[in-house]
Parts: structure tokens; C-alpha cells; sequence
């Protein structure tokens, strides 16, 4: 009974998140059926009756016909584009030829660019959005767990280049987003487990309360219960857009947005190692990089050991990415290091870090001496 005594209440109740920035301020709508009633939620919104929906081949099977239906209910003109799956889409060819449908369809200053779908969707379509008649009004509904507490907050759209992932873009802010607990009913569980690395991620670097959530509640998050996925989802985009709030385009010298990169030079160089062909989902090198950004802090003497254990217990808990024993094969760890020094986060030559004093006490550093990283890699199993 209390399940669905949750569900009538996130169906009737959604919470939104308010993210407030200079020159812009948009909701972060969550809860059950938004997707079912987005024609309500977005015709006050929309500036005309007509959209332009961006959707890729998955979700448009399993929730595009009940958003389509929705949207013609309250009078708004829409058209669908689907974009295969996968990272794959992201590229500038498929940008081209998506633009290019798009303006051959008919597409005005005040006709909203739509993304329906993961963050890949999410990031093509607000893309598409910012440059399509110099910028168009957005709308993100974020269907992945990842994107509901990640990507859809914060304002990034992009683009792969030849050279690298997300080279190409913008920040381009949504009218609203829209992110509905019931598309998360048809996610298969290795997304959810990407996802809430995500949201383990919010705790450690700045929300303690959060982590603690975590500890009691993850299980119920990994098994798609539906209550603790709001919950979720609500502390984890209070977080980030609080972080976004107050360093919108990632200027802060130290410690803004930046935090948000926690276990990610880890994380980047796993991913960078399996050459991103989906053996490895971002989310499960990010869990493991979570694990390797705590050993290095209490290596380096910021964080005691117990840090590293209870960060390590709770992720092998949930059967989450923990450690470089989650390979067949041991890496190598001058690889791994070769393909930190190639991230975008280095600057002025040297490589910068986020590490932690405690649980929700992150901060950045740029002083970390190589040699240790190798000795923490070597440690984990390199
Ligand atoms: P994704 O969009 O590829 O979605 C993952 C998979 O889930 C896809 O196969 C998709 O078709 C499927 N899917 C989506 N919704 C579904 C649903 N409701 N039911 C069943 N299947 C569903 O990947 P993602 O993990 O959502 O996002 C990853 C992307 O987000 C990367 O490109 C990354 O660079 C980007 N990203 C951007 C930001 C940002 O700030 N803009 C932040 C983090 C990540
Ligand atoms: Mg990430």
C-alpha cells in the first residue's frame, strides 16, 4: 500500500527544483506522469504551438506514441526526429543532417526545440536548440536516470569531435525540464546503476545527508522503486543545480563546478581505455572512479582511511563498479596516466584533481604529484 500510496502522491505532487541563474531561472519539474500530461505542463509555456520533438530510436518506441498524444491533446503542433542510439549521435554529421531535416520540415524563432531521451539526446537537442536560427526555445525530458540528475541540469549541450568528447557546444539553458519517474520504469538496471554513481557522487562532494540517504536507500533505488527514485532524483538535482547557481559557466577559479568532476580524470582515462564502445557506460567508470579519488585522498594524506572504506563498502554493497578488480584484465597504469594527461581538465600543463577531506567535503588540486596516483592505481590492481 505504501507504494502506491508514493505513486498517487508523485503523480499529484511533483516537487520542483528551481535553478536560478542571471539571466534565466527555470523548474525542474519531478514526479510521476509528466510525461503522459506534458501537453499541459508545456503549452503556458511554449511561446507558439509548435515543437519539434528529438527523440532516439529506443525511447521513441517506448514513450514517444503517449508524449505525441499528450502534446496534440492541448493543440500543439509537433514533429518527431529520431536519431539512432547511442554516443554515435553525437557527432557533427548527424548534427548536420539533423538541422538540416529539421529546417526542410519549417522551423521559426519560437518554435521549441524538444529533447526527449537520455543524455545524449539531451545534449544533441540543446545543442541543436542554441545554434538552430542563432537559438530557439528548449525543453529537456530526461528519460535516463543520469540525465534526470545530471546532463538536464546545468545547461551543457554538446557535441563529440574527432579529437574528443564534448569539444563541441554551448551553455543553453531549458525553459523547463520535465523529468518523469515513470520513464524510469522501462530503464534496464546497468543504466540505473550509471546513473546513481552520479548521485553517490552528489553526496560525497558536497551533501553528507545525501550519502547517508544513499547508504540507507540505495538498494531501493538500484531495484527502480519508484519513491526512492524521486527522492533521489530530487537531492540530486538540489545539489547540482545549487553548484550550478553559483558558478554557471564553470569560471570559479576553484572548487565551483569543477567539484562535479569528481573521480572523473579516473573515470575518463577507464572510459578513454575501452575505447567508449559501451563494455564500460560512463556511470560505471565514474562509480569506480569514485572508489580511486578517496584512496588517492587518504594517500595523500587529506582523508583518513576510514573515508576510503566506508566509500568502498558502500558501493561493493550495491554490487556497484568498485576497484579495478571489476576487470578480467589487470590495466596498465602508465596507460591510465597517459590518458589523464590528455584531458581536457588539465590546464597550464598540469593536472588537476578533485579530491576529498570527508564525506560532502570536496575540493580541487593541482598539486598532486604523479607518482602517488600510480602507487593508488597499482594498489587497486593496475
Ligand atoms: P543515453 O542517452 O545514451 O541513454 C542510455 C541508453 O538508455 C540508451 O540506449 C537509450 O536509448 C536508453 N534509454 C533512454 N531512456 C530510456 C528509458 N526511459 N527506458 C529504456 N531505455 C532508455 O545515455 P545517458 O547515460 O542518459 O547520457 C550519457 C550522455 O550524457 C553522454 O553523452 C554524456 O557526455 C552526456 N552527459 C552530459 C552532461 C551535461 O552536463 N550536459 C552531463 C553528464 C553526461
Ligand atoms: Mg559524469
Amino acid at each position: 500500500t505504501q507504494r502506491i500510496i508514493d505513486a498517487l502522491d508523485s503523480y499529484a505532487h511533483p516537487v520542483t527544483v528551481p535553478v536560478t541563474l542571471d539571466h534565466h531561472r527555470y523548474d525542474v519539474v519531478i514526479g510521476a506522469g509528466l510525461i503522459e500530461r506534458a501537453g499541459a505542463w508545456l503549452a503556458p509555456i511554449l511561446p507558439q504551438k509548435r515543437a519539434v520533438v528529438i527523440t532516439d530510436e529506443t525511447v521513441a518506441a517506448l514513450h514517444l506514441p503517449r508524449f505525441m498524444a499528450s502534446l496534440e491533446e492541448t493543440g500543439i503542433d509537433a514533429r518527431a526526429f529520431v536519431v539512432p542510439v547511442g554516443e554515435g549521435s553525437k557527432s557533427l554529421s548527424r548534427y548536420a543532417r539533423l538541422v538540416d531535416d529539421i529546417l526542410a520540415h519549417g522551423m521559426e524563432r519560437k518554435t521549441t526545440v524538444i529533447g526527449l531521451g537520455g543524455g545524449v539526446v539531451g545534449d544533441l537537442s540543446g545543442f541543436v536548440a542554441s545554434s538552430l536560427l542563432r537559438g530557439v526555445p528548449f525543453v529537456q525530458i530526461p528519460t535516463t536516470l543520469l540525465s534526470q540528475v545530471d546532463s538536464s541540469v546545468g545547461g551543457k549541450t554538446g557535441l563529440n569531435a574527432s579529437s574528443g568528447k564534448n569539444l563541441v557546444g554551448a551553455f543553453y539553458q531549458p525553459r523547463i525540464v520535465l523529468a518523469d519517474g515513470d520513464a524510469l520504469a522501462t530503464l534496464p538496471r546497468r543504466q540505473r546503476v550509471a546513473g546513481y554513481a552520479e548521485i553517490v557522487k552528489a553526496g560525497l562532494i558536497a551533501d553528507p545527508e545525501l550519502f547517508s540517504w544513499c547508504e540507507a536507500n540505495g538498494a531501493r533505488v538500484l531495484d527502480g522503486d519508484p519513491a526512492a527514485l524521486t527522492e533521489a532524483v530530487r537531492r540530486a538535482c538540489a545539489f547540482k543545480a545549487r553548484v550550478v547557481m553559483e558558478d554557471e559557466r564553470e569560471t570559479a577559479a576553484r572548487d565551483g563546478r569543477a567539484l562535479l568532476n569528481l573521480g572523473h580524470s579516473f573515470a575518463h582515462a577507464l572510459e578513454a581505455h575501452f575505447n567508449y564502445d559501451g563494455r564500460l557506460l560512463h556511470g560505471e567508470a565514474v562509480s569506480i572512479g569514485l572508489g580511486l579519488a578517496a584512496s588517492l585522498s587518504v594517500a595523500l594524506g587529506h582523508a583518513r582511511q576510514e573515508l576510503g572504506d566506508r566509500i568502498d563498502r558502500h558501493l561493493r554493497m550495491l554490487g556497484m563498479p568498485a576497484g579495478l578488480d571489476w576487470f578480467d584484465a589487470p590495466l596498465s597504469a602508465r596507460e591510465l596516466i597517459g590518458y589523464m594527461a590528455r584531458d581536457k581538465k588539465m590546464q597550464d600543463g598540469r593536472l588537476s584533481f578533485v579530491l576529498l577531506r570527508d564525506i560532502g567535503a570536496a575540493f580541487t588540486s593541482n598539486d598532486v604529484d604523479m607518482d602517488r596516483v600510480t602507487e593508488v592505481l597499482r594498489r587497486a590492481g593496475c
